[in-house]
């Protein structure tokens, strides 16, 4: 995105000129928000416990 650094206008897109007659703009960079880790260790757990349930079954049925 850039911003106008005289009013203050945000465009996403690079203009020539803003309204106000300004050349004169500050990129704006946004950062990409990461997913929380707390979802990732759920999800680990419950693939942890299909594949014990997966197993068990399969034990259960070689005996
Ligand atoms: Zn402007």
């Amino acid at each position: 995105m850039y911003k106008c650094r005289v009013c203050k206008k945000i465009y996403p897109n690079r203009v020539q000129y803003c309204d106000c007659g300004s050349d004169d703009f500050e990129v704006i960079v946004q950062q990409a928000k990461s997913a929380p880790k707390t979802v990732n260790k759920k999800e680990t757990l419950s693939w942890v416990i299909f594949w014990m349930c997966v197993s068990a079954a399969v034990l259960v049925w070689f005996i």
